[in-house]
């Protein structure tokens, strides 16, 4: 990832001068008032380095800043402040650097499945499929239907993270290899779940996307490992983690060498019992505000129950995500799992259209 000063940001100043330092090791800038001499200036400069951090000094118009990389830590942020002429200093990045639009100003677009769709661009991708993959006639019935209405990818889970040591763990490889005949049979992007290190090479091996599930996202080793692979990642959002932890988690991916990460909001644990799972929408214009990757929708599990589904679908388009991931079954009452919050064809091929029109109301397309 190209490491640049970032997007305009009005609120720093220094936004226009500072592309001599590496921004990912910038931690914070401090903006001296208009006027500060240059004993005034020498004398922030001694106590940064007194604090362990190296200073980069730029002289603007109007104005001096001083940049301060290293390991802040150890710094008393309030004695900076309250040195002469100092306005005010500034934390230039959020915890998540390489996540972060302050080291990428522009939209990540991630280019998903043997069409290369962009994820990410002015077009929102919807990719539909069951929650299990169950036998070959469903797949492929339900990748028919997710390519006759518009979709750009199929789901499908073939290792399935299920509460109940006795529920149905999925097909595992022979799904795997189901999804790749619907893949060559459609031209969609498959996505799937990984669930641990070692199902990865054969993952990314037959599918498109590799999926770590809510229940994942705090699994840093296996995060580690899906930064090593060469296929994107869709990043689900763990059940109680913060939006901080979340983009943490992409972090972890990031690190390890992977830029091909897709966020997906897919409900967070609530008092709230009247659904399966709370969907924060705002959580959509937030990210898209805190970080350059795409932010897809999970309505199905956001929700739970079908009938919630499409006007989740309408909100998330509406407050701007790239994608929506959902659950679609021909017969969901004896889906092998979540049928309660799947929809039918029927309904998807009703609410496409819907959504289409949604998107070209905020200049973008379905
Ligand atoms: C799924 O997508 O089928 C799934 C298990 O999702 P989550 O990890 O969000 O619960
Ligand atoms: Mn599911």
């Amino acid at each position: 990832m190209g490491v640049g000063p970032g997007r305009d940001n009005s609120e720093s100043p220094a936004c226009s001068v500072l592309h001599t330092v590496e921004w990912k090791d910038t931690q914070m800038i401090i903006v001296m008032k208009p006027g500060a001499s240059e004993d005034q200036v020498q004398h922030v400069v001694d106590l940064v380095r007194d604090f362990g951090l190296k200073e980069h000094v730029i002289h603007g118009t109007d104005r001096t800043v001083v940049a301060c990389i290293g390991d802040k830590r150890h710094v008393d942020k309030s004695a900076i402040e309250n040195a002469s002429m100092v306005e005010r200093v500034v934390p230039v990045l959020a915890p998540y650097k390489m996540a972060s639009r302050e080291v990428r100003g522009e939209r990540t677009q991630i280019r998903v499945g043997p069409r290369q769709f962009p994820l990410g661009g002015r077009q929102v991708g919807i990719i539909a499929g069951p929650c299990s993959i169950e036998s070959r006639e469903q797949i492929l019935l339900l990748a028919d239907v997710a390519q006759k209405a518009g979709c750009i990818g199929l789901r499908g889970g073939a290792f399935k993270p299920r509460t109940s040591p006795y529920a149905f763990q999925g097909l595992r490889e022979e799904g795997l290899k189901l999804l790749a005949e619907a893949r060559a049979r459609t031209g969609l992007a498959v996505f799937t779940e990984v669930m641990s290190i070692e199902q990865i090479p054969l993952v990314s091996e037959l599918c498109d996307v590799l999926q770590i599930g809510a229940r994942n996202m705090h699994n840093y080793a296996l995060l580690e490992a899906v930064g090593k692979a060469d296929k994107p990642v869709l990043l689900k959002r763990g059940l109680s983690a913060t939006l901080e932890e979340f983009l943490l988690a992409a972090e972890y991916i990031i690190n390890a060498g992977n830029e091909q990460v897709i966020l997906c909001e897919r409900g967070i644990r609530t008092f709230e019992d009247y659904v399966r799972n709370t969907l924060p929408l705002a959580v959509v214009p937030e990210l898209n505000d805190k970080t350059h990757l795409p932010v897809v929708v999970d309505p199905s599990h956001g929700t739970g129950h079908a009938h919630l589904v499409p006007a989740m679908c309408r909100a998330a388009v509406a407050a701007g995500a790239d994608g929506i991931i959902l659950e679609c079954h021909n017969d969901p009452e004896h889906a092998s799992s979540d049928g309660a919050q799947s929809i039918t064809p029927a309904t998807l091929y009703e609410l496409m259209p819907v959504l289409k029109r949604i998107a070209q109301a905020i200049d973008r397309d379905v």
